[in-house]
Parts: C-alpha cells; sequence; structure tokens
C-alpha cells in the first residue's frame, strides 16, 4: 500500500477499500493525515466472516495465550504513547497533552485487561438436590460488533476490544469515519502482539453502511455501542428485533452543582476542566453550572476571569489549552446552539467568537451563558461543544432537584466544603457518576463507567464489570 494509505484490517490482512477518504486535521484542514477506507457493505461482510470463522479457536485459547497478546500490547502502546497522542491529537483536535494522556489510558486498559483474562472465575453452589453439583461458569458471547465515536479515538476502542479479547470473544470493529488513523494503529498493535488472523477485524467506513451491516448480521452475537442518543436508540431496536445482546453508551447533560460553601478556586478549576477541556467534546462534560445564590456572582467573575486567560489554538502546539472543535460539522451545531441561547434570553456572558488562527481549522473561544432557565434548549440538550450555562438556585434542595431534572443520568458533579450535603448527592444524584470537589470529566480506568435513564442501556463498560457483557452464563447440574 502507498505511504499514508491505510486498508481494513480483515482475517489478518490489511487490505484496501474500493473508496478512500482523506483523514484532515482539525487544527489546519490544509493537512491530510492520510487516506483511510471507507469500507463496503461486503468488506463488513468478510470482516464478519473471518471473525466467526476465528471464533472456536480463539474461544478455547489459554487465558495465557490471551493474557501475552493483550499485555504486549500494552507494552507497545506505552512505549509509543507520544507518537499515539501526537496522531489522536492531528485527527480529533484535543491537545497534545490530553492525547498523549488518552494514549497512556488505552495501554493501561490493555494491561488491566491482560490481567482479567487470568481472573475469570466461577461459582460452585450447594444443590438443593442432595449428590447434585452446581457450576455458574462464564462463556464468550462470540462475535462482538463495535461502533465508536469521534471523541476518544484510541480510549474507546480500547475498552471495548481488550474485555472482547480477554474473554475470548471475536471482534469487528467500526471507528467513527472522522478519526480511523487511531483505531487502526491501536488494531496493528493488537494483531502483530499475536492475534490469531481474523480473531480481530477492522472496517472503517460510514455508519450508514459498514454499521448497518453489523448491526443486522446473524452472525453478530452482541453489539457494543457509545455514540449519540439517536444513533444508539435505533442500534438497540435493531438488535432486540433480532434477539443479540447490546450495550450502548451515548450523551449526557451533566451538571456541576456549587454551593455556597464551595472553595471558589476548587470550583472554577473543576467547571473550566469539565466544561471545556477536550473542547467540550467528551460525553461527560459538566455543561450545566448549578449556582446557589450566595456564590453565583463571584463564581461567574472568577470564570469569565479564567476563561479570558484560556489558551484556543493548534492542538499540537506548545501551550494550547483548548484545541479546534473536531470538524465543520459540529462547529454549526456549537455555534447554533450559541444563538438559540441568546434568542431564549439567557445573557452569553463570555466568549462564543469564532477566532481565527494562522492555520485554518475549526476554533472556537468557550462560551459561558448566565440567566439561563431550566427549560432553555441550551439548558436540557446535549451541546457536545465548549458551551455552558449557569442556573442560579436557591438553596442545596433546589440545586439537586436542577441537577436530577434532564433526561440524561451519566456524570453529575458537586462543588461543597459541606460533608453533609456531599453525601446527600453522592446519594441522591441520578446518574452513573457522581464527583465530589472533582471535574465531571476524568475517569478512573479500572472502575465501572456508564450511566443511567437516556445516558446508557445494558451493562457498565470498565472494570471487572465489563464481563457481564462480554461473558454468558452456564449454570451447569451435575450428579454423580
Ligand atoms: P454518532 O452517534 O453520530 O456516531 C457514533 C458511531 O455510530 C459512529 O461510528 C457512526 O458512524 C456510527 N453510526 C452512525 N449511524 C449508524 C447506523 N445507522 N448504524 C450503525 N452505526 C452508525 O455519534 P458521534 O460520533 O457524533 O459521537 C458523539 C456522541 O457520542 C455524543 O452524543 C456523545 O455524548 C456520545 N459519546 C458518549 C460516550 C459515553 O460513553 N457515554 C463517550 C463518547 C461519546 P459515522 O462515522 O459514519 O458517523
Amino acid at each position: 500500500m502507498p505511504e499514508g494509505s491505510h486498508g481494513n484490517l480483515i482475517a489478518g490482512e490489511w487490505v484496501k477499500a474500493d473508496r478512500m477518504i482523506d483523514n484532515i486535521n482539525p487544527s489546519d484542514t490544509s493537512d491530510v493525515i492520510g487516506s483511510y477506507p471507507s469500507g463496503s457493505a461486503a468488506d463488513a461482510q468478510a470482516a464478519i466472516a473471518a471473525a466467526r470463522a476465528a471464533f472456536p479457536a480463539w474461544a478455547a485459547a489459554s487465558p495465557q495465550t490471551r493474557f501475552d497478546i493483550l499485555d504486549a500490547a500494552g507494552t507497545e502502546v506505552l512505549a509509543r504513547r507520544e507518537e499515539l497522542g501526537r496522531l489522536l491529537s492531528r485527527e480529533e483536535g484535543k491537545t497534545l497533552p490530553e492525547g498523549i494522556g488518552e494514549a497512556t489510558r488505552a495501554g493501561q486498559i490493555l494491561k488491566f485487561f491482560a490481567g482479567e483474562a487470568l481472573r475469570l472465575n466461577g461459582e460452585v453452589v450447594t444443590s438443593t438436590r442432595p449428590g447434585v453439583h452446581i457450576e455458574i461458569t462464564r462463556e464468550p458471547m462470540g462475535v462482538i460488533g463495535m461502533i465508536t465515536p469521534w471523541n476518544f479515538p484510541i480510549a474507546i476502542p480500547a475498552w471495548k476490544i481488550a474485555p472482547a479479547l480477554a474473554y475470548g470473544n471475536c471482534i469487528v470493529i467500526k471507528p467513527a469515519e472522522l478519526v480511523p488513523g487511531s483505531a487502526s494503529a491501536l488494531v496493528d498493535i493488537l494483531q502483530r502482539a499475536g492475534l490469531p488472523k481474523g480473531v480481530l477485524n477492522l472496517v472503517c467506513g460510514k455508519g450508514s453502511v459498514v454499521g448497518e451491516v453489523i448491526v443486522n448480521s446473524p452472525d453478530i452475537d452482541a453489539v457494543t455501542f457509545t455514540g449519540s442518543v439517536g444513533t444508539g436508540r435505533a442500534i438497540a431496536a435493531k438488535c432486540v428485533a433480532r434477539g443479540a445482546k447490546v450495550q450502548l453508551e451515548m450523551g449526557g447533560k451533566n451538571p456541576l452543582v456549587v454551593l455556597d460553601d464551595a472553595d471558589l478556586a476548587v470550583a472554577v478549576n473543576c467547571a473550566v476542566n469539565g466544561a471545556f477541556f477536550s473542547t467540550g467534546q467528551r460525553c461527560t462534560a459538566s455543561s450545566r453550572f448549578i449556582v446557589t445564590e450566595g456564590i453565583h456572582d463571584r463564581f461567574v467573575a472568577a470564570m469569565i476571569e479564567k476563561m479570558q486567560s484560556l489558551k484556543v489554538d493548534d492542538a499540537l502546539a506548545a501551550g494550547t489549552d483548548i484545541g479546534p472543535v473536531v470538524d465543520a460539522a459540529q462547529f454549526k451545531v456549537d455555534l447554533d446552539y450559541i444563538e438559540v441561547g441568546r434568542k431564549e434570553g439567557a445573557t452569553l456572558a463570555f466568549g462564543g467568537e469564532v477566532l481565527n488562527r494562522p492555520k485554518k481549522g475549526f476554533y472556537l473561544q468557550p462560551a459561558l451563558f448566565t440567566g439561563t432557565a431550566p427549560t432553555m434548549r441550551i439548558a436540557r440538550e446535549e451541546i457536545f461543544g465548549p458551551v455552558a450555562s449557569v442556573q442560579k438556585v436557591k438553596d442545596y434542595d433546589a440545586a439537586l432537584a436542577a441537577a436530577n431534572d434532564t433526561e440524561f443520568g451519566l456524570s453529575s458533579g458537586i462543588c461543597t466544603t459541606s460533608l453533609k450535603h456531599a453525601r446527600h448527592f453522592q446519594r441522591a444524584a441520578q446518574a452513573g457518576m457522581v464527583m465530589v470537589n472533582l471535574p465531571t470529566a476524568g475517569v478512573d480506568y479500572h472502575v465501572p463507567f456508564g450511566g443511567r435513564k437516556g445516558s446508557s442501556y445494558g451493562p457498565r463498560e470498565q472494570g471487572a464489570y465489563a464481563r457481564e457483557f462480554y461473558t454468558m452464563v452456564k449454570t451447569a447440574y451435575v450428579q454423580g
């Protein structure tokens, strides 16, 4: 294949697709990172057939084999974290330290699940019938279809691929069409670490083409999806209709509550990090600041002061705090929401300007709205950009009610020095993850990740809990 030109990995071979697309750097739209496949339905079908054929042998492989491959791949990812982080930042637009951090996380995930391959255990239970022996064991699900979004181009593929392999499944993965580079590099590392041909297959391309085949194929036993609510719900309906297991991680409208007794510096750091780092393009980003009356004005003033100091520039440039928005379509969505907020009567207290930089990219000054009513669209709908709003509330009870007043339930945060309110919020927040004096975004790699209400569907991802999705349980009764 010519340099800069990439393929799909099908049955252990890198093969070119009939249609290729350019991977463009959002910090500099004249920079073409490479040419990647826009795979066809036939490519997806070939990948599924390869995974099916590889499954019996991989399901029977020794846990030591799975450990060795995942551990070796993790070692390579960690050794190459700077290079992989640079590729990631170049194709997605998060800053270089964020890109390197995400690549590091991917390596750590591979190593964690290497260990999990050895730790898979079952249960022995005493039967109610004398002489009968009961064993509860876990078996691999089969062939897993994986559909991933653009905002974590290496971590999300890693946290789906690693447990699937650890527990003996084969894989067909379709990364978001915007960011094929990081997933391709990860898959290449895993393949070279010693995976048998066909165990892991990568088909880059459109959701409406490759994704559709994966979701609808009777040879895909389970589908794990991360992305938007609309796409996720449509995928779930198709999977349920044909009886396939499905797991969805979707959007959020995550609140950060700031109480009168909060440490202001802690609250501002949590708010700026949670709302604007990674350009606000995190499902766990804080987009609603719910602030009690006594601290409201000081919080807003301190936020504006901090936001003025943030450097929005090329993701790869030293000193950049916030990189560009990922592409023209998301840029338009962000600008449209800023307009919606203005029209609804919220006050744009800071930012929201399109920024010009020497290189042409999608640069947007982070935006903060105040005077936001809970009924406004900017307070209810996921924006997925560097746009956040402040709602003023009377007291803790009103703050808790406002925090829970959403169709989503991914991550919910509070800044307070009151142990009573912190512990109460931890119990009462209707979210899969609760953060106390920490940003709503930014999680560990070895514990469960996921949400409630409209944010998630099916078992949790990550940590030992990942086995709920990637294995199925068998109960055996034995006499004699
Ligand atoms: P999308 O839902 O648009 O896309 C996600 C993936 O689904 C992409 O690979 C996409 O392909 C694919 N897809 C699109 N249509 C179909 C289809 N008909 N059948 C099968 N697959 C399809 O989300 P984005 O990529 O825009 O990601 C942003 C969203 O992801 C946000 O809403 C965010 O909240 C959510 N997210 C949630 C996370 C969580 O864990 N809760 C983490 C990260 C993001 P294509 O490349 O063609 O678009």
